[in-house]
């Protein structure tokens, strides 16, 4: 007995002391060397006068009808005003119906060249929230330091800071070692058709692109708990989508005489059963790489926590279980969201259906996500079907790779105070379209989310800081500049 105390004895004080110098070694990487440099001054007002512009054609994405093609084909017009120099120096066509690219040569075509990606549509203002807007959405006014406007952060920042960033870089003379790829889609908001014909013809012209760059992540503040720096979260990876149909049916007839369980009463049974059991969690790749970045700079505690993963993990799974926004970028979510019975109060459906969306985690499949659901409902009354072509998660890009340090390196300039770490996006972008051609493709855009623009990206006011995107233009000079030259 006495031997069993002092061995569990040894071992506590073993484990004691695995956690403590994880703990001790877990602590906040330098970033000094970044730091030497700063982003140069930039005429802010011009380039507020810019991004208004373009915000002025209301070139919205709508379910069912492609791109706005008059509003697109004049902020392409505006884009050739706006940026002689880059039109002039660029090859540039348009590709599908509204989708744009051009093409910066490298003095070296034997090095894999960079994608730099963004959309020109914009998603439509909601019916009824008009009125809810302090300058009206397709306005482009510039008022209290803000330019504001649909598209300002949700996408036509990124296309016009691109832009800037090359017209600023071919006026100064610069060559691109790397041949530079600018990538608008025309349709993000609803397919990515544009995106995906983009690709097909880069395929076709031979480019394997070391690396993409696109929307989808940005420099968060007050919003992750327990972190009080800003977190400028890098996506390696985006979430798949796919929904399935159930469908049950039954003999119908007049509601007076039911049998036991109608369709109905069969249908909500399975989705019951997928509700109460989720596809289950795991903690790796995107989501422990940011936990482990951010998890350096939390409380005791939580810092005790994140650098011992391999004890802890259960523990941490179960916590970030209970909210629904942390759960989710820990397991494939299942969400209900249509549902349809008989047409009419007393007649017996005889067909029952229902429509269950899923998110997909990175390392999951739409493959292994039906395969669960069969599993869960088990119940042969219930026919199990795709109800649209499913888009797959995207493959986990390298933190490692050169790409990555230069994005960090440059974040760094732009916002010495911020912590940098990769990151899950939980919504869908056109860079999916580059998963399995693009050898990593990462998420980030230079702007600064707090918690009350979280509802302004395809909400109401959405604006951005004039400041703040003079920044951002400045950001992506240094970027493009290092990304084409290195
Ligand atoms: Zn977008």
């Amino acid at each position: 007995m006495r031997k069993i105390v002092a061995a569990l004895a040894v071992l506590l004080l073993a484990l004691v002391i695995v956690v403590t110098v994880r703990t001790v070694r877990f602590a906040p990487v330098s970033r000094e060397a970044r730091r030497a440099r700063t982003l140069p001054p930039e005429n802010d007002s011009l380039l507020a006068e810019h991004l208004a512009g373009a915000l002025r054609f209301p070139t919205i994405s709508m379910q069912d009808s492609g791109p706005a093609l008059a509003p697109m084909r004049a902020l392409h017009a505006y884009l050739a005003r706006t940026y002689p120099r880059t039109s002039a120096a660029l090859a540039h066509e348009v590709v599908g119906p509204a989708s744009l690219l051009f093409t910066w040569t490298g003095t070296d075509t034997t090095l894999d060249p960079v994608v730099m990606m963004a959309h020109m549509d914009v998603v439509p203002v909601e019916a009824g929230t008009e009125r809810g807007w302090t300058h009206p959405p397709f306005s482009g006014d510039i008022a209290d330091g803000f330019v504001w406007g649909r598209g300002s952060l949700d996408d036509k920042v990124g296309v016009l800071s691109t832009l800037e960033a090359v017209e600023a870089l071919v006026t100064e003379g610069h060559r691109p070692r790397r041949t530079m790829y600018l990538a608008f889609g025309d349709d993000e908001e609803v397919e990515g058709h544009g995106a995906a014909a983009i690709v097909a013809l880069l395929k076709a012209r031979g480019a394997h692109p070391l690396v993409a760059i696109d929307e989808g992540s940005a420099i968060v503040r007050g919003i992750i708990p327990n972190v009080a720096r800003p977190a400028a979260l890098i996506g390696i990876a985006e979430k798949g989508h796919m929904s399935v149909r159930l469908t049950v049916s039954a003999a119908g007839g007049h509601s007076s005489m039911p049998p036991a369980q109608t369709a109905v009463g069969v249908l909500a049974q399975a989705i019951d059963r997928l509700e109460k059991h989720p596809l289950p969690a795991r903690l790796d790749g995107a989501v422990e790489g940011m936990l482990t970045e951010l998890g350096r700079e939390m409380p005791l505690s939580s810092r005790i926590a994140m650098a011992n993963l391999w004890l802890t993990r259960p523990l941490l799974i179960r916590m970030m279980s209970r909210s629904a926004a942390t759960s989710a970028s820990l397991r494939t979510t299942t969400a209900p969201t249509m549902i349809q019975g008989s047409p009419k109060e007393n007649v017996l459906p005889i067909r029952a259906q229902a429509i269950v969306n899923f998110r997909i985690i990175p390392g999951e499949t739409p493959e292994t996500v039906l395969e669960h659901v069969r599993k869960v409902v088990d119940d042969t009354a219930v026919a199990i079907a795709l109800a649209e072509p499913p888009a797959p998660p995207s493959p986990v890009s390298s933190t490692t790779s050169a790409a990555y340090e230069v994005l960090a390196r440059d974040i760094a300039v732009l916002e010495p105070s911020a912590i940098v770490a990769p990151s899950l996006v939980i919504g869908a972008t056109d860079s999916r379209q580059y998963a399995g051609y693009a050898r990593d493709v990462y998420r980030f855009l230079p702007i600064r989310i707090g918690p009350a623009d979280l509802d302004r990206v395809h909400g109401t006011n959405e604006r951005i800081g004039v400041h703040d995107y003079a920044r951002g233009v400045a950001f992506m000079t240094l970027l493009v500049s290092d990304l084409s030259s290195q």
